[in-house]
């Protein structure tokens, strides 16, 4: 089997019918790169900043944050590398930040919350993705957004930081695309609104599937209420994706729920366009896709979304995809 996987390395990614699906890598760190590019990832789909902030005793500095970017986007070359900006909080969390003891963290003060209270902090993560921006592929991504307001007040600041950088003779890429992850019901739901003001969306299930079953998703007493399949949260993803492509942007996925083999024939049928997993699910994930016409699977949609339970949905893909 791994035979068979090496072998799709250097491929597109392609469906049966031939169709390019985009599959790229959820990363920590610029050390993580190099097992991206081993397992044939056609991309950066989740580099996840936070770890630029935590085990340190103090903020990193632009010049640190500026070298970190910088080789990630080096080492992609021309492939997109999308950056999430500090989602710190929930379970999260940074001791010099000295942030407040909260009854329900995952419901409190945190990611752009935070970083549109403390935009000290914020702006300086901006500059240097904004520096880093010419050294390749670079698209924007705000966490746990739950109001227009808060991105566009977000995407102001961008923009303020890009005109001063530019006041300054820094050079700044002017094709850096700015989107939003989808992780609070929300905006899933909302998707058309927000559809026309972003670049692109990308479902992060692992907060969308707690939020929307009101299930910790790190609580096991509760776990069987975390259920990925359950037709509730395939309706706010189909609506997301659907609300992107009315308005001519992209819709990808970050979450753990991109590389799941059961998700996967599901998602391609609702019309994904990215699938963003850990490394070492790429190659598994490209092998399967080779075999999935994306026309049949898109014919089941409405069946799908119209099921009453998490199990029937999966007895449905198992038997049409056996
Ligand atoms: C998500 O919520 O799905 C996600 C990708 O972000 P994190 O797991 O870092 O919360
Ligand atoms: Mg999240």
């Amino acid at each position: 089997q791994k035979q068979e996987w090496a072998k799709l390395k250097d491929e597109p990614t392609k469906t049966a019918e031939g169709e390019h699906v985009e599959l790229v890598a959820n990363i920590g760190t610029p050390d993580d790169v190099e097992g991206v590019l081993n397992n044939g990832g056609e991309g950066v789909g989740l580099y996840r900043t936070e770890f630029l902030y935590m085990g340190k005793s103090q903020l990193p500095t632009e010049e640190e944050q500026f070298e970190a970017y910088k080789s990630v986007l080096e080492q992609m070359g021309d492939k997109p590398v999308v950056v999430r900006t500090l989602d710190i909080g929930g379970d999260k969390e940074l001791d010099y930040l000295d942030l407040p003891h909260e009854m329900n963290p995952f419901l409190g003060y945190r990611a752009i919350r935070l970083c549109l209270e403390r935009d000290d902090i914020f702006r300086t993560q901006l500059r240097a993705l904004l520096r880093a921006s010419v050294y390749g592929n670079l698209k924007i991504m705000f966490p746990m957004i739950a109001t227009l307001e808060e991105f566009r007040e977000a995407k102001n600041m961008l923009e303020e930081e890009k005109v001063k950088l530019a006041e300054a003779g820094t050079d700044v890429s002017d094709e850096i695309e700015v989107g939003m992850m989808v992780e609070i019901p929300a905006t899933a739901v909302l998707a058309r609104q927000f559809a026309k003001e972003v670049d692109f969306f990308s479902i992060g299930t692992n907060d969308l599937i707690q939020y929307t079953m009101a299930a910790d998703r790190m609580n096991e007493r509760v776990s069987y209420l975390y259920q990925p399949y359950n037709p509730a949260i395939l309706n706010l993803i189909n609506n997301v994706i659907e609300a992107a492509h009315a308005e001519g942007k992209w819709a990808g996925m970050c979450g753990e729920m991109a590389g799941d083999e059961i998700a996967i024939p599901i998602l391609l049928g609702l019309g994904l366009d990215e699938f963003s997993m850990s490394a070492t699910s790429i190659l598994p994930a490209r092998t399967q896709i080779k075999d999935l016409s994306k026309k049949e699977l898109a014919s089941f949609k409405e069946e799908i979304l119209s099921m009453g339970t998490a199990d029937e949905v999966v007895a449905f893909v198992k038997e049409k995809t056996k």
